[in-house]
């Protein structure tokens, strides 16, 4: 609407309102059975539903730069690169953003055939039979890992990248890629602009960040996994309890309970030491025990909360 407007052009706006009624909806699951495009000449990997075609490309008169994709496997799921929640929406739209408004579009189709079939950083993850970026020293301990993802968007082009070496096979031990973060990026561009790097220091930061990522995200993704464990177990007795105290509701007339101070002759109330003597069946304190359970692993898990933002903590601090 707003480049209907300023082009005084409201044909774009209805043309655009029309493919946008008729085309699947561009959503985070893919689009079975949709039209797609990508880059002129083809690019592998690279796809862009109708909609957004419309919305991102005929709108801004970049069509020229685009065509339709022939084959598409049928009944497969595409996901659409111009998706918000694309692994690469961010880059590939400032990427876009800056070729349509530089005379040189061929900053986006450059940047897309690099990386679009390069596998996507997996952060703090280590992965196997992948290749790599490696600033290699004398110690094979301290060798600094890229991904190529990275590599491409943190390094290439910049004064010292060439002091990387790619590998030339996928590694089969499991690495985990160093350039991901913020922090990390700006100290690549302090060393690569700097006129007499400290490659060293660089490398000895590094060695740093790896022993405290060794001490804080190996247990901070435990103790998520168990909190997972504790939250589905605690989903569990809850509901059970639930169908106790139920059945303890149903059935507690035909137990003809005589309510009143617990005396030899009215003493028909169940329970144990520790819920106490206060029901009328014996669901009713398998209830209560269930109940109280669910609340002992919500107190457990208090502790492991406070353990897992201490070690976030002194985790970002390096990251
Ligand atoms: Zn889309
Ligand atoms: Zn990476």
């Amino acid at each position: 609407m707003e480049i209907a407007r300023d082009k005084y052009n409201f044909s774009i706006f209805w043309d655009a309102f029309n493919v946008f009624a008729n085309s699947p909806v561009c959503t985070s699951k893919g689009i079975t059975n949709g039209s797609w495009y990508t880059l002129k000449g083809g690019c592998e990997n690279f796809d862009i539903c109708a909609s957004c075609y419309t919305g991102w490309v005929k709108s801004v008169k970049m069509t020229q730069h685009f065509v339709p994709r022939t084959v598409v496997a049928p009944g497969a799921a595409l996901m659409c690169d111009f998706n918000p929640e694309s692994s690469r929406f961010v880059k590939y739209i400032n990427k876009y953003a800056e070729a349509i408004s530089t005379p040189n579009f061929a900053v986006f189709p450059d940047y897309v055939h690099r990386v679009a079939t390069l596998p996507i950083c997996q952060t703090t993850e280590f992965v196997a039979n992948r290749r790599w970026w490696i600033l290699q020293n004398l110690d094979p301990r301290k060798t600094v890992h890229v991904c190529e993802s990275c590599y491409e968007d943190a390094i290439r082009g910049t004064a010292r990248a060439h002091i990387l070496m790619h590998t030339p096979a996928p590694l089969t031990e499991a690495c985990m890629c160093e350039m991901y973060s913020e922090n990390m990026r700006a100290r690549w561009t302090t060393l690569a602009e700097a006129k007499n790097p400290d490659i060293e220091a660089f490398v000895a930061y590094c060695q740093h960040r790896n022993a405290v990522y060794m001490q804080t995200v190996p247990p901070m993704k435990a103790a998520i996994a168990q909190a997972r464990l504790r939250l589905q177990q605690q989903q569990m007795l809850n509901s059970a309890s639930t169908f106790y105290n139920t059945a303890n509701a149903l059935t507690a007339p035909s137990m003809q309970v005589h309510y009143g101070a617990s005396t030899p002759e009215n003493n028909y109330l169940y329970g144990n030491s520790s819920v106490g003597y206060n029901w009328e069946t014996p669901y009713g304190v398998e209830g209560a025990v269930l109940g109280q359970q669910a609340l002992e692993l919500v107190a457990s898990g208090m502790a492991d909360v406070a353990m897992v933002a201490d070690l976030e903590k002194a985790w970002k601090e390096v990251e």
